[in-house]
């Protein structure tokens, strides 16, 4: 930007690890100021509140974050809901140019009869539960037990299990919700079963966390030797050129679980594969779960696709964490694909319809733009794929002034009764949780209520 003209004004609506990405890159450019909005009074969206609490090293990228945070030009808002606080039209108002980043919070479901029943709940809810997220503040689970079963096979039913598996010691050092950690010293649930419809070369879980199943404290991991006998076109996958070196390092470990003695610990995961469910039984609260026996056919493009034999079993439990993926909604003002639950967008750029011309100013980046997959890092490239092209439009003069600026901005947010979290205002929120977890040996001691949150915010005690 040439010295002495104004800034280049950027909404980026979702702090997470997308709109971090962004905001880091962007500031990075030089001439441009970011306005960071996301609903909560805390940042860095599923770092906080989607990875799981024994795995601190992962939720150590804030770091990085932080130091975009500390740029010149960067604002947050925290608490601050776009489509609720501010629309999107109103955004446009105020900057050149809006990146959504918003992420894919709900959770999809299963389609079958009984899942609505009590017992039966998304994994998305556990997940927000544990990690403190507010929303789930006043959430309540039955963890009476003896048996609950995780249906997916990815890293999110991973990680409900091992929560659910962890010792008291295990999680004593953690910054799972104070409310989860005694909920989960209560729990009478004695054995988890996580349900696959595939088999173990198809599974999407990584190998570290498959491998750390077979590591907990107290639980041990059982796999019933016929359910890895793979079937001949798998087999012939695993050794071909296809496959890649997570699902031959899976199928290996899950043999190697197949063929282990138990240790006699208390508890045990159950991986089980090749089911589907059918339906989840009970009169007022789940009572069991109805499987059917999948047998894996080639689909097109060559995949191995699961079918069900029409061989039907009943597992007796008591609840049930639907893990079969997260899902993104639309938001007002916004072309959005429903099928993917994405927005309409090509490598970032929001479009008004299916293969029309860009939107000009409006992007997206993050699993809102690509969908719910992909670990932290992923968001990285997806997020300067965007920004490469926010600033090749703002080259080319696709970027409108806007007719209003900061203070404008302020003044509405003002108007609207939106309590606003600053970044300052977020480390004090910080410094008491780290303070208070280091007292007890934890990395945070998370403020579970929104109230409790901007109380903090504000230095009250
Ligand atoms: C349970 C779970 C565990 C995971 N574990 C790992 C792991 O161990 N390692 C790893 O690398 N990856 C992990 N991931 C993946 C990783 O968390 C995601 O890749 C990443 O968080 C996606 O980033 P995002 O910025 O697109 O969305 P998010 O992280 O979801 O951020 C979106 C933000 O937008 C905000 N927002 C939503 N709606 C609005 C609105 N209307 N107005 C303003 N703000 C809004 C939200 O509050 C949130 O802060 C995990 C994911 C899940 C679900």
């Amino acid at each position: 930007m040439a010295e002495g003209s104004t800034p280049v004004r950027v909404a980026i609506v979702g702090a997470g690890p997308a709109g971090f990405y962004a905001t880091d890159k962007l500031l990075r450019a030089g001439g441009i100021e970011v306005e960071l909005f996301d609903r909560l009074p805390t940042p860095y969206g599923l770092v906080r509140a989607g990875v799981a609490p024994d795995h601190p090293k992962i939720k150590s990228v804030t770091r990085v974050f932080q130091k975009a945070a500390a740029l010149e030009g960067f604002r947050f808002h925290g608490n601050v809901e776009v489509g609720r606080d501010i629309t999107h039209a109103e955004l446009l108002d105020h900057h050149h140019a809006v990146i959504y980043t918003y992420g894919a919070a709900l959770d999809r479901r299963l389609g079958i009869p009984g899942e609505d029943l009590p017992g039966s709940v998304p994994a998305t809810e556990f997940v927000a539960w544990y990690n403190g997220h507010p929303d789930a503040a006043d959430h309540q689970f039955d963890l009476r037990g003896p048996r609950a079963v995780v249906i997916g096979n990815g890293n999110v039913a991973v990680d409900v299990a091992r929560m659910l598996m962890l010792t008291q010691g295990e999680l004593s050092v953690t910054d799972t919700s104070d409310t989860a950690i005694a909920a989960l010293a209560q729990s009478g649930i004695e054995e988890v079963v996580i349900l696959g419809r595939r088999g173990p070369a198809q599974a999407a879980y990584t190998t570290p966390e498959l491998r750390e199943l077979g590591e907990l404290e107290d639980a041990d991991v059982v796999v019933d030797p016929a359910d890895v006998v793979l079937d001949a076109a798998s087999a012939a996958w695993l050794e071909g050129d296809d496959a890649d070196r997570t699902a031959r390092d899976n199928v290996e470990i899950v043999q190697e679980y197949a063929a282990r003695t138990p240790h006699g610990h208390a508890k045990r995961v159950v991986l089980r594969f090749l089911a589907s469910p059918v339906e989840i039984l009970g009169t007022d609260r789940v009572e069991g779960l109805r499987i059917v026996r999948n047998e894996l056919v080639v689909g097109e493009h060559g995949t191995q696709r699961a079918r069900a034999t029409g061989e039907e079993e009943v597992i007796d439990c008591s609840l049930v964490l639907r893990s079969v993926g997260y899902r993104g909604a639309g938001l007002e003002g916004l072309p959005f694909d429903d099928a993917a639950g994405t927005i309409l967008n090509d490598d970032g750029r929001v479009l008004s319809e299916p293969g029309r011309a860009p939107l000009p100013g409006v992007y997206t980046a993050g699993w809102i733009k690509r969908g719910p997959s992909g670990v932290i890092g992923t968001n990285k490239k997806c997020a300067h794929e965007t920004v490469d092209h926010l600033l090749e439009d703002l080259e080319a003069g696709v970027l409108a002034q806007p007719p209003a600026g900061a203070q404008e901005l302020d003044a509405l947010l003002d108007a609207r009764g939106a309590t606003r979290i600053d970044f300052p205002a977020w480390e004090r929120i910080d410094e008491h949780e780290t303070t208070t977890g280091e007292a007890q040996g934890r990395p945070r001691v998370k403020l579970l209520r929104r109230e409790h949150l901007l109380e903090r915010a504000r230095g009250g005690s």
